[in-house]
């Protein structure tokens, strides 16, 4: 089976895969070749696919999967290859995101704090496991 992680900005993978396994907004999924299709909606989280018993991490934040007829497309805002990540960054992304979260701001900034939380959490988890 096939799948495509594309942003507005680049397709940031194109390849066969045995496995893929994400976060949508309703908790984890795995899919198998031959899979029924799926479509569904995507959490901010770490995308794993398996080939040839290799695994590879990308983060994806947020978007769409839809899977039919052996082809997967992830449409996200933002994804990175987990090898990609400024891990300095990321660490620094989330104390910017932890402190904000301290601050008791108004309900808007809470959900960007959180959002920006969960980003650059996907981001340590995927590099962390490259
Ligand atoms: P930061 O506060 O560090 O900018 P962010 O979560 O606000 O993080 P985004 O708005 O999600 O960043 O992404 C902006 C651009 O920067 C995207 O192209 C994204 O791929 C890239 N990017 C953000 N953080 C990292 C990182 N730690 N490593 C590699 N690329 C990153």
């Amino acid at each position: 089976m096939h799948l495509k992680i594309i942003t507005h900005e680049k397709v940031v993978f194109d390849e066969d895969v045995d496995e893929i396994y994400s976060r949508g907004v309703d908790g984890e999924f795995g899919i198998l070749p031959n899979h029924i299709p799926v479509m569904t909606a995507l959490d901010i989280g770490v995308t794993k696919v398996i080939q040839s018993g290799t695994p590879r991490y990308f983060t994806t934040m947020g978007g769409v999967f839809q899977f039919k007829d052996n082809e997967g497309i992830l449409l996200t805002t933002t994804a990175e290859d987990g090898r990609d990540i400024d891990v300095a960054r990321a660490k620094e992304a989330l104390e910017r995101a932890k402190a904000h979260l301290a601050e008791h701001n108004a309900e808007l900034d809470i959900k960007r704090a959180e959002a920006a939380l969960a980003r650059a959490m996907a981001r340590l988890k995927a590099s962390l496991n490259n």
